[in-house]
């Protein structure tokens, strides 16, 4: 079954314009080469309210959903409890993340307090993601045949988590292979091509033909889809 994606990135900052949204542009390049369409880029900032809006509108058009940013252990972060209230599952404490936090603290040699322990905190029923490279786990959960998936806002623990645990776990969800080439045109406009493709490119499923004009060239992207 062919998978549609919304990637919601969550951060007062990202609206500010401090920072641009690149988590955003790695995973869906991750993630149309697992065969999986992202439809939609989301921004929202570090609101609980408007956070929910955005996922009741991501799960109404996409089946799946995917955050990152928002799981830090302060009282704006608020991804993790917004989500689990979306889905209707209670939190609680996840004790191998909580061990694992604890044992992070301790090689640091730095004192933990209270609220990192909100790190390891939760929802019901969730694949926890281990984070390689810092503290806030990511996690999945799946209700209702819609599936979320939550990830840290720092790209690099967000990159690891996703080609180490996140990847993994969406090629089982697809049940696809995606193999994709990229047909490089000189000498030619892009209207030109789709003159003489156009028929191509609107009928056939698989393999897809998608043309991009570039910087004195076109290029033509050839994807199909198989079992194996
Ligand atoms: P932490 O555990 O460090 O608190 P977090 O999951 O709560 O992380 P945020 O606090 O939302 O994440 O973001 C932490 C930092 O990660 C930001 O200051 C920014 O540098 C980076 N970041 C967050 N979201 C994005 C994004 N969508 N694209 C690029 N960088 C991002």
């Amino acid at each position: 079954m062919a998978h549609t994606a919304e990637l919601i990135a969550v951060g007062t900052e990202l609206l500010l314009g401090n920072i641009a949204n690149t988590n955003a542009q790695s995973l869906s390049q991750s993630l149309s080469a697992l065969g999986i369409d992202v439809h939609w880029h989301t921004v929202v900032g570090d609101n609980p309210q408007r956070l929910q809006e955005a996922l009741d509108i991501a799960r109404r058009r996409a089946d799946i959903l995917i955050t990152t940013g928002g799981l830090g252990p302060t009282y704006d972060d608020l991804t993790k409890e917004t989500v689990a209230e979306k889905f209707g599952l209670p939190m609680e404490m996840h004790q191998e993340s909580l061990e694992e936090i604890c044992s992070y603290f301790q090689q640091l040699g730095r004192p933990m307090t209270d609220n990192n322990k909100k790190q390891a905190m939760m929802p019901k029923g969730a694949i926890v993601f281990h984070n390689d490279n810092g503290t806030a786990p990511g996690l999945a959960v799946e209700k209702d045949g819609k599936t979320a998936i939550i990830m840290p806002g720092p790209p690099n623990e967000m990159r690891v988590m996703f080609r180490n645990y996140v990847k993994p776990y969406l090629r089982k969800l697809s049940g696809k292979t995606i193999r994709s080439h990229t047909i490089h045109l000189i000498g030619i406009g892009e209207s030109n091509v789709e003159d003489m493709l156009r028929d191509m490119m609107t009928s056939h499923q698989n393999p897809t033909i998608a043309p991009y004009a570039k910087t004195g060239e076109v290029r033509l992207r050839v994807t199909a889809s198989a079992d194996s």
